[in-house]
């Protein structure tokens, strides 16, 4: 059988696999250079071992030969003290390949015996640090192997501290405990767990506890969430320990070598004076920052720095490192890539590059695509911020403030005063579109990532929380419960949409940094884009945005959305209304001229560029009143409602999803395609005329059949003889349009994947639904991630392929791109970047989408 446990100096190039993260970090810093107390590794090997067969044979004999080596390097006998000499103590600690909390907590002091306690209080002349390390170790043990609450110590604890007049562990002194160890051992005792006064037997018992945390619930829970395969295992250090408890020039502390908030450059974190290990984290102290060492410790300072330097140097890696300080000699205990902001990352990745840490390709690839939204947007000042009030999603990334309003009117009444204002609605429909347009910031009750609010906000770029399910929202009454609290309207509310926080009244913000490390990383990763990258805008406004942030044009641009607008909704209520075709006639004249105006707004914001404007997608009743509200106001004798409750009766749809809408309502009212159509290239036409250059496409929506398409092209050429023709396309958002790719590509100058609906249809799931079930499948495994934010590559996937395939084949210049939400995800973006054209992602996505694009020809060019 080969070996399973290792010292450090023998465990060099062994895999994080088998060493574990700790043990891993350990040998690397050993290696470099850096003080490590001596400690060996139990491989991860041994762990898989035991939880399979429930022993590992000759374990224990490989342990005790290299506790046999520690007592070599340190000069001490394990568990016992011989003359002057202090006893060797351990810690004893998990460390899995993957971070991951939730398991065995560290066992420190191991080893100590009543005897070893006599010892060790003799060869430091320190009685109080003794009995403080013994009842330290009762304590864990107690809990972590013994199976004790930790409640029981920290109980037994607290009246001591009562009964002796002690405000703080300090006050206590070593005979308090003496007795309080004393009082643990007999509490052990009584219930049937005592506690081994044989180190050896401590040893085996807190190994083998750390074996099989490996199946805690709360370890199995983690995993499942973040993916962590089940048959890894845990590895277990077991190391000398060293003391931050000896007295005022000792202490413990973490330090990271860049700030992992800013990514600045330099030294940064908390120093524990005289404590040990958990004490940092138990926050009974509060630890002072490292920069304080510079006064009364500097070459500690100094030392602290080189070693920041050499981690950096080594790993290639902003790292996150554990010390302690023992009578002034530092000792490293863990270090690990540090977790940091968005913000940090992109930072920390541009400036190490530009050191010549790591190659520009790497910074390209360390920084996730999908955290770049946040980054161009302001965020709450935590620091100054008060506690929220309540959580929610985070849909729509950017902090705003304003007054509450629960309804369109009430957004327009304040932004007419010039205020800001915060839409708050139990959920979002269609009609709120107004109130989602003018307000600073939208919150809602109900709704997941993918809800109407979420979907909407992110593309209106308004910041945007969701599914704040302590939130009670009364919108007729003006007013929302939360947590107890009223907010009524008027109210000024705080929401951080990258977060998910909302706060009662006006928290400072601060302005979104950084920005020139970005542009530089997408400077450098813009050479190895391949996948064009278009954004889905409806207003001239976010066709600017959108190509400021190096859009190559629109990839969606719904017209439906101008047909919302307040004073376009009477002229489309007409057109749903109209009885006879002179009616119809006068309600399209009038949104022809609206629309003819939008359309010009957008080509020349776009100029040069193409835009690619999708016909009227949603079913007609969308656009009127609540049935409830007209049938109020019809039996109130209003005749116009009447009309209108007759009309919307007519036009109810069970599943409006797959009712009347798409090509399908294009080609049975023909009237609304022609006037869209023309109003688009009739838009185009002055804009040439006035020197421009603009570039329009069409495409027709939720498209089934070829014979829909044939239809609708037939229509588009009566207009084409007369304007000249531009790109006619289809979108591909049915599964029966992908699997008829090639009957339908011959007819057609592009493909646009709507990938919200191919999602949605390929599932069999409603979008608007699946809000009640959809988390809970990736809770439960069911699924990996939520097909709505991520696209399925293996079947939504597939039918995307087999339609790209298929469809070049019978029109080699088929023109693809895509325009679902998942446009703008960085993963799906991956995914399309070698099948595809372009891809389309909602403004502020635009850069996630260049950066993963340009990932996904970066690692094509590495194979890895
Ligand atoms: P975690 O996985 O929670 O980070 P660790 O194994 O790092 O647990 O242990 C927590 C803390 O215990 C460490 O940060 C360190 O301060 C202390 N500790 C662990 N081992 C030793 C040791 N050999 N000597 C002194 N302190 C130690
Ligand atoms: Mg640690
Ligand atoms: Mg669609």
């Amino acid at each position: 059988m080969s070996a399973q446990v290792y010292l450090l100096e023998e465990a060099e190039g062994f895999s994080k696999d088998l060493l574990g993260g700790k043990g891993f970090g350990l040998v690397a810093m050993r290696k470099a250079g850096l003080p490590v107390p001596p400690a060996f590794v139990i491989t991860t090997e041994a762990c898989r071992r035991y939880l399979r067969t429930g022993e590992v044979p000759g374990l224990w004999e490989e342990v005790r030969a290299k506790m046999a080596a520690l007592e070599g390097l340190t000069g001490k006998r394990f568990g016992l003290g011989e003359g002057n000499n202090p006893p060797l103590l351990v810690s004893v600690r998990s460390g899995a390949p993957v971070s991951m909390p939730g398991m065995m907590d560290t066992i420190l002091n191991l080893g100590l015996s009543l005897q070893g306690v006599a010892a060790l209080s003799r060869a430091t002349g320190n009685p109080r640090f003794a009995w403080d390390s013994f009842r330290r170790l009762l304590a864990m043990y107690g809990e972590v192997v013994l199976g004790e609450r930790a409640e029981v110590f920290e109980g037994m604890l607290s009246a001591l501290k009562e009964r002796k007049g002690a405000r703080s562990d300090a006050d206590l002194t070593a005979e308090d405990l003496e007795e309080l160890a004393h009082a643990y051992l007999a509490h052990l005792e009584a219930r049937g767990t005592p506690f081994p006064m044989d180190p050896w037997a401590q040893l085996e018992g807190a190994v083998l506890a750390v074996f099989r945390s490996w199946n805690n619930p709360r370890a199995r829970v983690y995993r499942r969430i973040y993916g962590i395969p089940e048959d890894l295992g845990t590895a277990v250090v077991v190391q000398a320990m060293v003391f931050g408890n000896l007295g005022e020039d000792s202490g413990t502390g973490v330090g990271f070598t860049r700030n992992p908030a800013t990514g600045e450059k330099g030294l940064y974190g908390e120093y524990l004076r005289n404590a040990q290990g958990e004490d940092v984290v138990a926050g009974i102290r509060t630890p002072e920052p490292l920069d304080r060492l510079k006064d009364y410790a500097p070459e500690l300072y100094g030392e602290l720095l080189r070693v920041a330097e050499r981690l950096e140097g080594h790993f290639r890696d902003m790292q996150d490192f554990e010390f302690t300080v023992e009578k002034g000699r530092l000792f490293l205990l863990q270090t690990r890539s540090g977790k940091r902001t968005a913000q940090a990352a992109v930072r920390i990745a541009v400036e190490m590059a530009e050191e010549g840490l790591i190659t520009r390709e790497e910074a390209i690839l360390r920084v996730e695509a999908n955290a770049l939204p946040g980054l161009l947007r302001p965020a709450v000042d935590r620091e100054r911020a008060p506690r929220p009030l309540l959580k929610g999603l985070p849909a729509s990334p950017g902090a705003a403030f304003g007054h509450a309003a629960f309804s369109n009117e009430g957004v327009e009444r304040l932004s007419a005063q010039g205020l800001p204002a915060i839409l708050v609605r139990p959920e979002t429909t269609p009609e709120d579109i107004t109130g989602m347009y003018l307000a600073k910031g939208i919150l809602t009750a109900r709704g997941g990532l993918t809800s109407h609010a979420a979907v909407v906000a992110r593309g209106l770029g308004v910041p945007a929380v969701v599914g704040a399910e302590a939130l009670r929202v009364f919108p007729e009454e003006g007013r929302a419960v939360a947590e107890g609290v009223e907010v009524r309207e008027g109210d000024l509310l705080t929401l951080d949409g990258s977060t998910g926080e909302v706060y009662l009244g006006a928290v400072p913000l601060v302005e979104a940094a950084g920005e020139a490390y970005l542009h530089k990383l997408l400077a450098w990763a813009e050479p190895y884009r391949r996948l064009g990258v278009r954004a889905n805008a409806d207003t001239p406004e976010d066709a600017r945005r959108a190509r400021e942030l190096g859009a190559e044009g629109i990839g969606l641009c719904r017209t439906e959305h101008m047909f919302f607008h307040e004073e376009r909704l009477p002229w489309v209520r007409r057109l749903i209304l109209a009885a006879t075709p002179e009616e119809e006639d006068e309600a399209l004249q009038a949104l022809f001229r609206f629309q003819k105006e939008d359309f010009k707004g957008i080509l020349k914001a776009m100029d040069g560029l193409p835009v690619t404007v999708r016909l009227l997608d949603p079913p007609l009743h969308e656009f009127l009143p609540p049935l409830e509200e007209l049938r109020q106001k019809a039996e109130a004798g209003d005749e116009e409602a009447r009309r209108l409750l007759e009309r919307a009766e007519a036009l109810r749809e069970v599943n409006p999803m797959l009712g009347f809408r798409g090509v399908r309502l294009l080609l049975l009212r023909p009237g609304i395609f022609r006037m869209q159509l023309k109003a688009l290239l009739e838009a185009a036409k002055e804009l040439k005329e006035e020197g421009l250059n603009p570039r329009p496409e069409v495409m027709v929506p939720l498209v089934a059949d070829p014979k829909e398409v044939e239809r609708a092209k037939a229509l588009a050429e009566e207009l084409f003889r007369e304007y000249g023709p531009i790109p006619f396309g289809t979108m591909v958002e049915t599964p029966r349009a992908a699997l008829l790719a090639a009957e339908i590509a011959p007819l057609v100058d592009f493909f646009s994947f709507g990938t919200n609906d191919l999602t949605q249809m390929a599932f069999g799931l409603s979008r608007d639904d699946a809000g009640k079930f959809l988390p809970r499948y990736v809770e439960e495994g069911l699924l990996p991630f939520d097909p709505t934010e991520r696209l399925d590559e293996k079947g939504v996937g597939r039918l995307l392929r087999l339609a790209v395939e298929e469809g070049r084949r019978a029109n080699p210049a088929l023109k693809l791109g895509l325009c679902g939400e998942h446009g703008g995800e960085a993963g799906s973006v991956r995914f399309v970047a070698d099948l595809l054209d372009y891809t389309s992602a909602s403004p502020f996505r635009v850069l996630t989408a260049r950066l993963a694009a340009a990932q996904a020809g970066l690692s094509s060019l590495q194979p890895v």
